[in-house]
């Protein structure tokens, strides 16, 4: 038994053989010195120039399939990961730059590719902005998709090696590092748990397996050498632990700890979320499209706790109309049948970046308030869209007081101006807590707002000063004490003030910290749609 330690990006329990994925698909080859002769043949870059163009289209149509799979098999946030990799795609840059790497540089198409996604990637992880850094992985799998077409154009199989795993046999995928596209592509039913020796949480592949609600392990220090197709592995992804080779006894116990079958969820349907001993939770779900939502509602959540706006604002030339987000909003408030639903209003800035504004410094409500003319035809569209059911609104990021009364005046004159439209109505509005400004104002914020989400994500980072898409550090030595420690004063005095509060943000899907969030006195945990009965089941069996 060899035992490691990772860091978790989806909880869950597997026990099964290995099936370890090779560096074939990840191969890096330039032009050897052999290659300048075949170059110099008479029209063969013409045939070069022609076979990149093939290609180019050829993986344009396969990623248009992928864009429909990712929606499909994970919702409308994976299928924007791979609309945008349509859009690297589309760009001329990568065209022209594979174009001159055959035209100048004497090279064959996938050496040319080759080249210019490693120079793109590079361009990208240099980028200060840590998101456009993360995306370096990206480019590189696009520059993948694009070299498997021209292999395939080539009749070269892109592996020789047969997995040792049988076809249609469960397996644990263990490899160096996944690209968006590998995850997308696996076949949810097979694969049990993923493992890998580099990544982090915040890559768009562990989003994509979370989505997927695949339980991976990544930062796992293995070496993939020594694993053989078919050695068995167990994975504790709630606690991060890689056994390889477990022995006998300790597998025929693990097996009894795995996670309770689909059929076995069922019986929470219904249940009240209730630990042991008595104590009650709201269970929502986050969401960030109907799609999730109809997952969300059939896995039982009692409410939506997060609807993250934004995602209808970015990736076009435009901001959404008024009546365009009048229909989203009021399709999630039918579909939602009288279940309250959060939308938080949109958190753009940071990360989340649009091409018809000028993004500045400022994220969430801050910068709501500094584009007031798109915040009040979004606070419009959801005043219009109030009456099809229970909404509430938060504002996201916020982080002073003063801005929380700004948007509220803003929010009653836009209502006021409505009256006549729509009538009286009553839409709670809370603020999202996460980030240490607001913490520190959280007794001058209380005033403000009629409920709490506490955003866990973002407030991790800011209280441990971490970036969020650095690579996955296991060692926040105190096991986030001092997360909880501040989650628990801002419960108190929320409390205090009669307000109640919901956490949201991934570490709240997780069952190993279930007892440590109930322990705050927190209302109600908000965590992805995949996730509630598994949690559901967790604490009305496991906590106290
Ligand atoms: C959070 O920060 O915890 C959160 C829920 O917001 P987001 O992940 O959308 O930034
Ligand atoms: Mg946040």
């Amino acid at each position: 038994m060899e035992r490691y330690k990772g860091v978790t990006v989806c909880e869950g329990v597997a026990i099964g053989p290995a099936y370890v994925m090779r560096a074939n698909k990840e191969k890096t080859r330039f032009t050897e010195d052999d290659d300048d002769a075949v170059m110099s043949a008479p029209g063969r870059v013409q045939t070069e120039l022609l076979r990149l163009e093939r290609a180019l289209e050829k993986t344009r149509v396969r990623m248009d399939k992928m864009v429909l799979d990712a929606g499909v098999k994970a919702g409308t946030d994976a299928a924007q990961i791979f609309l945008m990799h349509q859009l690297v795609l589309e760009g001329n840059e990568f065209r022209n730059l594979s174009r001159i790497c055959i035209e100048e540089g004497r090279m064959d198409a996938i050496d040319a590719v080759t080249h210019t996604g490693e120079a793109l990637a590079s361009k990208f992880a240099e980028m200060e902005d840590d998101y456009m850094a993360a995306r370096a992985d990206d480019v590189r799998d696009i520059a993948r998709e694009i070299i498997t077409v021209l292999e395939e154009g080539d009749d070269e199989p892109i592996t020789d090696e047969e997995p040792a795993v049988k076809d249609d046999y469960p397996y644990i995928l263990v490899a160096g590092s996944l690209l968006p596209s590998d995850v997308i592509e696996l076949e949810r039913d097979r694969v049990q748990a993923i493992v890998t020796v580099n990544g982090s949480p915040t890559s768009h592949a562990s989003i994509l397996a979370n989505m997927m609600d695949i339980p991976m392990v990544v930062s796992v220090p293995l070496n993939l050498e020594a694993i053989e197709d078919g050695t068995p592995i167990y994975v504790n992804a709630d606690t991060g632990e890689i056994i390889i080779q477990p022995d006998v006894d300790f597998t025929e116990e693990a097996k009894k700890s795995t996670d309770p079958s689909k059929y076995e969820l069922q019986r929470a349907i219904g249940m009240e979320t209730k630990t042991r001993g008595g104590k009650h939770i709201d269970l929502y779900a986050n969401i960030a499209s109907v799609v999730d939502l109809k997952m969300a509602l059939k896995n039982d959540a009692e409410g939506i706790g997060l609807y993250r706006s934004e995602f209808i604002f970015l990736d076009r030339p435009e901001p959404p109309s008024e009546d365009e987000q009048y229909s989203v909003y009021k399709k999630l408030l039918t579909v939602c049948k009288g279940k309250p639903l959060t939308i938080r209003t949109m958190d753009l800035g940071g990360d989340k970046r649009v091409s018809y504004l000028e993004m500045g410094d400022k994220r969430g409500l801050a910068f709501s308030l500094e584009h007031q003319e798109l915040f009040r035809t979004q606070l419009r569209a959801l005043i219009r869209a109030s009456i099809h059911g229970e909404l509430k609104i938060m504002y996201p990021y916020v982080t002073s007081a003063e801005e929380v009364m700004q948007a509220n005046s803003l929010f009653g004159e836009v209502k006021w101006s409505m009256l006549s439209e729509v009538g009286s109505t009553n839409i709670p509005q809370g603020i999202m807590v996460e980030t240490v400004k607001a913490v520190e104002q959280i007794d001058r914020l209380v005033d403000h707002a009629e409920f709490i989400s506490i955003g866990t994500n973002d407030l991790t980072c800011d209280l441990y000063g971490i970036d969020r898409y650095e690579r996955a550090n296991p060692s926040i030595d105190d096991d986030y004490a001092k997360l909880f420690m501040t989650i628990r004063n801002v419960v108190r005095t929320a409390h205090k003030a009669g307000l109640k509060v919901s956490i949201c943000g991934e570490l709240a899907a997780r069952r190993d910290y279930a007892s440590r969030f109930l322990d705050t006195g927190a209302d109600c945990i908000s965590i992805a749609p995949s996730k509630v009965l598994l949690m559901r089941d967790h604490i009305i069996n496991c906590c106290w």
